[in-house]
């Protein structure tokens, strides 16, 4: 289901704006031989994206060796919260580098502690013990233990996810996820793992707690029996939320049966949605939520953070990993939350958030192609297909992403749920300038392809 890129140079039109300049063909010719080293050695899935050789990034631009340089809206997949190379996260991993400690396992090390404690600091209500780990996967890997070892207590080991949810690709965070055509090579999957309709993707007819319910009912689940809920607080593959009153009376009913409720923050949090976790648009508190991704705006790094009671089961020693709070990357998130902190960027990406609604609801209004737009903040979807029905159109959207490309906007098309989808997610220190520019390329792209 997912494309390459075209490997043949295209003459593109010029373009030299403050924010944008391509001057060769693109793929650049002078790139090839690292573009078919890429291809040589690398496993074909890993070629998904459109072919600019990242060479330097900085604040909203990513820039390659031949002169070029591109608008972000990708943020490398929604990692550079703070923006690229951001003056914080460099004079921290710098300083780190100088002492140097690069490594330090679980040994206590004071970096470490000041990560934990800032993360706590940033979290709300009882969410105040943190453990870290490197990817978004194994963050959701260990939330899934935690959920089932709690509920092993009352022999409860039902775990509920949605349709349409992506976790990672390990083992049990793929279980979680909820695209069934990524999951063809799993060839016992867990029973006791369920996917019900989320409520908040547009295509889902029924939104109601009642219709989650019922669903339960029809599945033979016994709510007594479920040990925990997980979500992305939006999903990641269209940007769609819960309704509110959906999470609320989730809460509740986890409340009520016993079992966990837990975020997937990875894509939502350190203010992606202009509130620094997503969950707070819901009023509800989960008892575990997982950060990856933004976090660092930078090196690789994630967090479970949770209620006591479900994070202090193991005991000293039995739940640990070998890279947990690497240095560098400790320093990185430190510097990457101070910049947030400092430069008001939650404020900043709810603020734009308002300005990318309103450059989008008049592309949605003029384009019979998008199908429906979802998204809050800093964090967008175009769905593409035909409007008036549910069949999306990954060829155009993957035409989409391209052509933006050679117009030097950077942005991505996920592949989950039969694609479709173009995701926009610029840094969240972008500018209202940079963003109506963005805008007024994808705009102009999208009239071009549609024609
Ligand atoms: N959870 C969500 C919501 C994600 O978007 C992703 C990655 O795209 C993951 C988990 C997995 O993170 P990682 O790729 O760091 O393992």
């Amino acid at each position: 289901m997912g494309k390459s890129y075209e490997m043949a140079p295209r003459k593109v039109p010029q373009v030299k704006t403050k924010y944008r300049t391509i001057k060769t063909e693109i793929p650049v010719p002078e790139s090839m031989p690292v573009l078919e080293k890429l291809r040589k050695y690398e496993p074909i899935s890993m070629s998904g994206q459109p072919l600019v050789v990242w060479d330097r990034a900085e604040g909203v631009n990513v820039y390659d060796r031949y002169g070029n340089k591109w608008l972000d809206f990708s943020s490398g997949v929604l990692v550079i919260n703070a923006g690229h190379a951001a003056p914080e996260v460099l004079a921290g991993i710098k300083k780190q580098i100088e002492k140097p400690l690069l490594h330090n396992y679980c040994f206590p090390s004071e970096i470490r502690a000041n990560l934990v404690e800032k993360i706590a600091s940033i979290s709300p209500g009882t969410l105040k013990k943190v453990f870290l780990l490197t990817t978004g996967a194994e963050s959701l890997e260990c939330a899934l233990k935690l959920a089932r070892t709690y509920g092993k207590k009352n022999n409860k080991k039902v775990m509920i996810s949605f349709e349409g949810s992506f976790h990672g690709r390990t083992l049990g965070a793929q279980m979680l996820g909820g695209m069934p055509v990524q999951k063809d090579w799993i060839l016992h999957p867990d029973p006791d793992i369920y996917h019900l309709p989320f409520p908040g993707e547009p295509r889902c007819k029924d939104k109601s707690f009642a219709f989650f319910e019922q669903r339960i009912d029809e599945l033979g689940i016994n709510p007594k029996n479920v040990c925990g809920v997980v979500s992305e607080t939006y999903q990641g593959v269209s940007a769609a939320l819960m309704p509110e009153d959906f999470a609320k009376s989730l809460r509740k009913w986890c409340d009520k049966n016993g079992a966990a409720l837990i975020f997937d923050e990875v894509q939502a949090g350190l203010g992606r949605t202009g509130k620094m976790f997503g969950f707070l648009h819901y009023g509800i508190l989960p008892d575990i939520f997982c950060l990856g991704k933004g976090i660092t705006s930078s090196l690789p790094l994630s967090a479970v953070v949770g209620r006591k009671e479900f994070m202090d089961m193991y005991e000293p020693g039995a739940m640990t990993s070998t890279h947990t709070g690497n240095p560098l990357s400790c320093a990185a998130a430190l510097g990457s939350i101070e910049a947030i902190q400092k430069n008001k960027l939650v404020e900043n990406a709810a603020e734009m958030g308002k300005v990318f609604e309103e450059e989008l609801r008049k592309m949605e209004k003029k384009y019979d192609c998008i199908q429906f737009l979802c998204g809050k903040g800093l964090v967008w979807g175009v769905q593409i297909g035909k409007r008036g029905t549910e069949k999306p159109d990954p060829d155009t959207a993957h035409k989409i992403v391209g052509r933006c490309v050679e117009k030097g906007l950077l942005l991505f098309a996920p592949v989950g749920l039969g694609g479709g989808t173009v995701k926009l997610n610029p840094p969240l220190m972008i500018n209202e300038e940079a963003v109506r520019e963005g805008c007024s390329v994808l705009d102009e792209t999208i009239r071009e392809v549609a024609a």
